[in-house]
């Protein structure tokens, strides 16, 4: 078995026992690199030299008995929209072409700078985040590493297609409206979107600010749990970061699950769920229900809502949050001579921005204008907590709930790149949870026909993470299918 072949955890042990070398693993994991980056493009940019130094660094100071922290040099693909000091972070948005961020997100602060993992480079989404198949990217799309004819999700599509391939050990991706659980269930890893305010913002670039979290992508529960325990708590430098104690993930996760009670809420496996994904979701159901827990039928009676709640409060925050890149300030500046500053703005914007950043600009703009605001954002704010209070009330009767990440496997690139509203609806199982703050975590739970990965959604009340890292740990290893992995071969396209 190869190094990029193991789970992160497994690594830190067989360092700890100087059976392996910190450089040795991330060799390993650029080697990969070199056999299937050009099938998958998962990467917009490398961090080689520097994190090569890093690694040889910390083998040393290993070496020499001197303190280093938890995670050992694991090997880190960073999505391209959190903030690496002096590292290109595009956004993968032409607008941002030549953006080094001053200073380090606080997630990498904790990631890097203390608990010294190491970073491998940036990987592919869609631009500013915006989308669900990782085709939004001005650099072109990442294929999934299991068909690679077909999407890996997105917009974190390039973080789980990394992941899922042994091109890193583990990633960061950000979930605004199900970009961390909707590319961790097309490609076969375990996503995590924690709760709102449970892990600090502070240099992620800002989506949809009253939504997005970031989160880990890993090839295991007990992964996730690590990574988790590094990056939650409070931040001073995130005013919406909350004081809440940080769980030891880790031991929650091994905790046997026989009192829990589990709600089935009717409305996720309606309509437009595929029969291959439901039943797989059953079967986990039952898997769950051998181990000692019971279930109940819940119902999230507004989750017909969602999709245009969802759409028209991110659209309108990310109008806003985007105003910032003029080119003055932020962005890419135009080569052109302008005779004013806001022919500079618009053509600066105009040329810049991809297509679906600018529909959503323009709508977001429209439905904040005068006269609009009551009818269309005032409105979708009433909607949002009619949806966030259906959660509030399931969580009476239950400890979490379970049903599919999405509403089928992995499609074909290009099928809905031209149909957004179509594109939109693929939302229709995740982004409810971020409209309510709730955390949800994706793991793989089977395979269709196509052998294609079927992920498994356990969504949890207000910071209990643990309660759904833990049923979905025991699921995870009554399942045992976590270990298995795409049969790419090395080569081109
Ligand atoms: N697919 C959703 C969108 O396009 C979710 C994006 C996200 O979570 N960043 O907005």
């Amino acid at each position: 078995m190869k190094l990029y072949e193991y789970m992160g955890h497994e690594l830190i042990e067989r360092i700890k026992d100087r059976d392996i070398k910190i450089q040795e693993i991330l060799e390993s994991c650029y080697e990969r690199i070199d056999e299937v980056e050009s099938q998958l493009h998962s990467f917009v940019n490398l961090n080689k030299e520097e994190s090569s130094k890093k690694a040889k660094k910390y083998g040393e100071n290993l070496k020499k008995g001197k303190k280093i922290g938890s995670l050992f040099g694991l090997p880190l693909a960073n999505k391209d929209l959190i903030s690496i000091k002096d590292f290109p972070t595009t956004c993968c948005s032409k607008i941002l072409q030549n953006y080094r961020p001053p200073f380090n997100a606080s997630v990498i602060e904790r990631l890097l700078e203390i608990e010294n993992a190491i970073h491998v480079g940036n990987t592919n989404m869609d631009e500013f985040a915006m989308g669900g198949s990782t085709e939004n990217s001005c650099y072109g799309p990442t294929f999934n590493p299991w068909d690679l004819t077909r999407v890996p999700g997105g917009s974190s599509g390039g973080s789980a297609a990394a992941v899922a391939s042994g091109q890193a050990i583990f990633a960061l991706g950000s979930d605004t409206g199900g970009s961390i659980r909707c590319p961790a269930a097309f490609c076969g890893v375990v996503g995590l979107k924690p709760t709102y305010g449970r892990v600090s913002r502070y240099g992620l670039v800002a989506f949809a600010n009253s939504l997005d979290q970031i989160g880990p992508i890993t090839k295991c529960v007990y992964d996730s749990a690590l990574i988790l325990e590094v990056i939650s708590g409070k931040d001073p430098l995130d005013s919406t970061s909350v004081e809440i104690k940080v769980d030891k993930y880790t031991n929650e996760i091994k905790k046997p699950i026989e009192k829990k009670v589990l709600g089935i809420p009717k409305e996720f496996f309606g309509e437009g769920i595929e029969k291959e994904v439901k039943n797989s979701i059953y079967k986990s159901i039952e898997k769950l229900e051998s181990l000692g827990a019971t279930t109940v039928e819940v119902s999230i009676p507004h989750l017909e809502y969602t999709i245009a709640t969802y759409y028209l409060l991110c659209m309108c925050e990310a109008s806003s949050n985007l105003a910032r890149y003029d080119g003055l300030r932020y962005g890419k500046v135009s080569e052109d001579l302008f005779s004013d500053v806001y022919s500079a703005f618009s053509r600066t914007r105009g040329a810049n921005f991809g297509p679906e950043v600018r529909r959503r600009i323009y709508l977001g703009t429209y439905a904040l204008s005068a006269g609009y605001y009551d009818m269309f954002y005032i409105k979708a704010l009433k909607a949002r907590s009619l949806i966030r209070n259906d959660f509030v009330e399931a969580f009476k009767k239950c400890d979490s709930l379970v049903c599919p990440t999405m509403p089928s496997t992995a499609f074909k690139v290009g099928t809905l790149i031209d149909d957004p509203l179509e594109m939109y609806t693929q939302d229709i199982l995740t982004c409810s949870i971020n409209l309510a703050g709730i955390p949800a975590l994706s793991i793989p739970c089977g395979f269709d026909t196509n052998n294609l990965p079927i992920g498994f959604q356990i969504i949890g009340d207000y910071f209990d993470e643990k309660g759904i890292l833990n049923i979905g740990y025991q699921l995870e290893q009554e399942l045992g299918i976590f270990r298995k992995k795409p049969s790419l071969k090395p080569g081109g396209r």
